[in-house]
């Protein structure tokens, strides 16, 4: 029966979910084809969450370098060579790509770099004129970043480019206040270049608990960023030396040397040939899937970005992981649970959070318990940094449950992701405080919340 396909899973995108979907797959005995139409590895690899850490970190040691003297060191004619940082970095994501193309054709799953479109039931063509059929198809094309529309948009450059500029800006606007913005608001600035973040709203990382924004605003200001809000674009031109005049509502016009755009991302869905099998999609453009990320055609999936749930890597993974052991696995098909999912931006200071902010708690709960400490951390303490963590606490009062946790400060990701672990297991605050400290650290406050 199998064999009246010449495949039984055909994914399109070989992105973090794609990959994952295709090559647990081909490990469950499909025989899988993934076609990709730019790079292996998709956003998360090749322009997002990988590259960017790694100029997080390249940005951080501009702090780093200057809270050394504070220790006794003496760092004479330190320079920053961002083509040095700019290449190393994009030679790390080559290598990254062949470790994901290799993944891939270790489990015997063919790779076709080139675009496809679905052209009939069960049909796909691709851009080479050939047409192969699938018994399975999985839509795991990401998204993109979304430009507003407003006169001179063919001037900004998005996330996308950041990666690749020739030299750091000297000014640049950011628009924008969710994660990409805020992330690259810190990066340029630990660099050198006079930042500005525009947002449309009041508000930056909407969807974080408002303590932890507002000391990243705090923090970020006392840096050097200048933040507009209420600010949307009336138009941006191109002058003679190549910078950009820019007018924003509400402001005069401004000169900037880069523009960026961080404002959203759209499900990538054009040119696919959903329209030519029935494959519903949402108003935001994103592919309609239930729980087990079934789209309304029986034998199409989607999963990852282009399904809108919730636009992280490592829930494109899990969603991958689930579809293939569901489909071709010897389990019960499960689904992914999307709640109580860990995140973090990686701004300077990070943020991390898991779980509902005080006001949802508040919204759903009723009856809430907060816990709070708000301290310098020894490390800035010496370096005579003005700089303070706060870490946030959110129980349940009925139940002493821990139902959030929220961090700005120094490695706050890398201790939320164990915290999280208790968060989902539904500890207590009591489960907590029996846990002695680890001192010092920092994540000690965890424990010793009062
Ligand atoms: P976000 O959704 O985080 O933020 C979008 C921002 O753009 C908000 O400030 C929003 O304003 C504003 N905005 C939305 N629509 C418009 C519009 N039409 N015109 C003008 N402004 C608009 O998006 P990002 O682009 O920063 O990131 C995309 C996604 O990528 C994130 O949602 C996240 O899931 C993922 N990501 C995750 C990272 C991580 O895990 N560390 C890092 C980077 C990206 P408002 O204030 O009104 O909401």
């Amino acid at each position: 029966m199998a064999d009246q396909y010449d495949y039984d899973l055909f994914t399109i995108g070989a992105g973090s979910g794609g990959v994952r979907a295709s090559r647990v797959a081909a490990a469950h005995g499909a025989r899988v084809a993934v076609a990709e139409e730019y790079r292996v590895g998709g956003t998360c690899v090749i322009r997002g969450c990988v590259p960017k850490k790694m100029l997080v970190y390249g940005a951080h040691f501009a702090e780093d370098l200057e809270d050394a003297k504070a220790f006794g060191w003496t760092i004479e004619g330190k320079s920053f060579d961002w083509a040095a940082l700019r290449d190393a970095v994009q030679n790390d994501v080559t290598r990254l790509e062949g470790l994901y193309g290799e993944t891939l054709s270790n489990h015997d799953v063919t790779v076709l770099n080139e675009h496809a479109r679905i052209t009939g039931d069960h049909q796909i063509t691709l851009a080479s004129g050939k047409i192969v059929t699938a018994r399975y198809i999985l839509i795991a094309t990401g998204a993109r970043p979304f430009i507003p529309d407003f006169r001179g948009n063919e001037h900004v450059i998005t996330s996308n480019e950041a990666f690749h500029l020739d030299a750091i800006p000297r000014r640049i606007l950011i628009a924008g206040g969710g994660y990409i913005a805020n992330e690259f608001a810190g990066i340029f600035n630990e660099f050198g270049s006079k930042v500005t973040l525009a947002n449309r709203s009041d508000t930056i990382l909407r969807g974080y608990d408002e303590s932890v924004r507002d000391r990243l605003l705090q923090i970020s200001l006392t840096k050097g960023i200048e933040y507009c809000f209420m600010a949307e674009f009336e138009y941006v031109e191109k002058q003679d030396d190549g910078s950009l005049r820019v007018k924003l509502t509400g402001q005069d016009e401004r000169i900037f040397d880069v523009v960026m755009v961080a404002t959203g991302r759209v499900p990538n869905i054009e040119g696919l040939g959903l329209e030519t099998i029935g494959v519903e999609c949402g108003k935001r453009g994103e592919i309609v899937v239930d729980t087990f990320s079934r789209t309304n055609v029986d034998y199409v999936y989607a999963l990852g970005d282009v399904t809108d749930r919730v636009q992280l890597t490592p829930v494109a993974i899990r969603e991958g992981q689930a579809f293939a052991d569901s489909v071709f696995g010897e389990v019960e098909p499960y689904a992914v649970d999307h709640s109580c999912v860990p995140s973090a931006v990686f701004s300077h200071p990070p943020i991390a959070a898991v779980g509902m902010t005080e006001g949802e708690a508040r919204n759903t709960l009723g009856s809430v318990k907060v816990y709070q400490a708000d301290f310098r951390p020894m490390k800035n303490v010496v370096a005579g940094r003005n700089e303070r963590s706060l870490y946030k606490m959110i129980v349940d009062a009925a139940t002493d449950r821990i139902v959030g946790i929220h961090m700005i400060g120094p490695e706050a990701p890398e201790i939320m992701q164990a915290a999280a672990v208790a968060v989902k297991a539904g500890l207590t605050k009591a489960d907590f405080d029996a846990t002695v400290a680890i001192h010092p650290t920092m994540a000690e406050e965890l424990v010793l919340f009062k």
